[in-house]
């Protein structure tokens, strides 16, 4: 192990307090520093607490087996400040976490030092400038709750407990975003504050560390400085929110990604589609096709009538015909566009982007021998060059005409069930690995698939990531991206 230099032999009243308190284990520690006006609490591997600190770091059962020497509750930017000064002392790798949703386990490794800054969550709306700043542990719930307040919006994710950080880090994919900001998310970003490996606290935009800025902007799970808090655009709420969906048998699905991409070039970016393999409800080992279309209408009084004409688009260019089930024109509260999931289940996801349609076949044929007592979904994003990638702007570099992502649930996370779990997702990995172009990096398990991290960008992209990453973070005082599946 390593020293723990900052234990001030002056502080072990504090420290007997915390621990009659319950807030920390016997072996529990907190570091002084001269610098800043507080003590930092921490608990190290053996302590009491460690196990369920550890445990709950992400929000899924199925977590890998990487024990950091280290975890540091922060909330206040002097205890991120405390943190990283000493882990430099003790020579410790960082990472932070902030709603610990990431699909690679990002912010667990072996080693080092895991921040939480989940209690981070204070959101500032300026209501002029239209914008929110948001502290590193704000979720999308937190951010869409306090921006509706002043009858604003925000493109957020489908899940209310994931946080911004990482979803703006790893570029983001949210509600309406290719109409509100022509592609990721991370394109609202207009603002940061970081402490960088040095220690020191700057603020990141397009004027000042404008490199840094692009990296933020896309670089995924493996940022090398620490956000204290991002200041993002917000937008006029959707005048009107519809959804039409569609029903069909299986072997309907040739004809409807035919359909989709005839008619992808004239798509409207208000309206997204998606087409999802489910299980068919009434017999488990065959399943269905289902399209949803969401049409989210610019604000004003047309309001209504411009969501509908969206939607009328493709019923009448003949997307119900074949369907055993419709639910058309169906109107929808903004509020019920995120869900929330179970930090108790086992969960795993996957994704790819392709130009070559058989890829969806071949991936849609998986669903028929998935097995049983999991919920194994496939959808598949069907706007024109999905997300794409806007230029120079941003480190975000992935783009594709289809995007297929797959999603697995299960109740049971004994190993063997997880293993069936896995047994599946590598099938669709050796399809994504056969059929890809790139990959939305949030998404990727990389410790499973390490190749994939370098297949999420462009070469322009990952060359300038890495000399970014060397210019600010020269002796690797943070965790890069996860290789390993331990
Ligand atoms: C149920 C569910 C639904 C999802 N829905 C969507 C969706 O609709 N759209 C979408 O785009 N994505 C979605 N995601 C993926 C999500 O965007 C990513 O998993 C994202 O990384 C989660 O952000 P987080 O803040 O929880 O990251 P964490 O898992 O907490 O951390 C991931 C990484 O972010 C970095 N990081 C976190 N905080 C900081 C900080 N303060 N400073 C520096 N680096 C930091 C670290 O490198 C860390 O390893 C979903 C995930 C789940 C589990």
């Amino acid at each position: 192990m390593f020293n723990i230099k900052f234990i001030n032999p002056s502080r072990r009243d504090l420290l007997k307090q915390l621990v009659a308190f319950g807030a920390m284990g016997a072996a529990g520690g907190v570091i002084t520093s001269q610098a800043q006006t507080r003590d930092t609490s921490f608990v190290q591997r053996g302590d009491e607490q460690y196990n369920a600190l550890r445990s709950s770091s992400l929000w899924r059962s199925n977590i890998p087996q990487r024990y950091p020497d280290i975890i540091v509750e922060a909330t206040e930017i002097d205890d991120l400040s405390n943190a990283l000064e000493f882990a430099k002392e003790n020579d410790l790798q960082v990472v932070c976490r902030a709603s610990g949703h990431s699909t690679a386990g990002a912010p667990l490794r072996n080693g080092g030092m895991m921040i939480h800054v989940n209690r981070m969550n204070k959101v500032t709306i300026n209501e002029n400038a239209r914008t929110a700043t948001v502290e590193p542990g704000v979720t999308m719930a937190g951010l869409f709750g306090a921006a509706s307040q002043y009858g604003l919006d925000f493109p957020t994710a489908d899940c209310s407990s994931v946080a911004l950080t990482g979803f703006i880090l790893g570029g983001g994919f949210g509600r309406n975003c290719m109409h509100l900001v022509g592609g990721p998310v991370c394109n609202a970003l207009l603002s940061a504050d970081v402490i960088l490996a040095t220690g020191e606290l700057v603020t990141v935009n397009e004027n000042s560390h404008v490199d840094l800025f692009w990296a933020m902007r896309g670089c995924g799970p493996a940022f090398f400085g620490i956000v204290t808090s991002m200041t993002l655009q917000l937008f006029d709420p959707p005048g009107a929110y519809f959804a039409s969906t569609y029903r069909y048998s299986f072997d309907e699905l040739p004809a409807l990604v035919e359909f989709l991409d005839n008619h992808s070039a004239r798509q409207d970016p208000r309206v997204s589609s998606r087409i999802s393999i489910q299980p068919n409800p009434n017999n488990h080992a065959d399943s269905i096709a289902q399209v949803r279309l969401t049409a989210f209408a610019d604000p004003g009084p047309p309001a209504e009538n411009q969501a509908l004409e969206l939607l009328a688009y493709y019923a009448d260019a003949g997307l119900s015909e074949n369907a055993f089930e419709k639910n058309e024109f169906e109107e929808l509260q903004l509020g019920t566009y995120m869900m929330t999931t179970d930090p108790a289940a086992g969960t795993h996801t996957d994704n790819v982007f392709t130009d070559d349609t058989s890829s969806i076949l071949a991936a849609s044929h998986l669903m028929q021998s998935r097995p049983e007592g999991f919920s194994i979904h496939l959808d598949i994003g069907h706007n024109h060059q999905y997300y794409p990638s806007t230029g120079d702007n941003n480190a975000y570099s992935a783009a594709g005409r289809h995007f297929l992502t797959t999603y697995i649930d299960w109740t049971d996370t004994t190993p063997e069930r997880n293993a069936l779990a896995y047994e599946w997702a590598d099938r669709f990995a050796e399809v994504a690995s056969q059929y890809g172009e790139g990959n939305y990096l949030n998404q990727v398990d990389t410790g499973l698939y390490p190749e994939r991290i370098r297949q999420s960008f462009s070469t322009e992209s990952w060359e300038k990531l890495g000399q970014v990453r060397q210019q600010y973070d020269p002796d690797n005082r943070f965790f890069s991206y996860v290789k390993e599946n331990a």
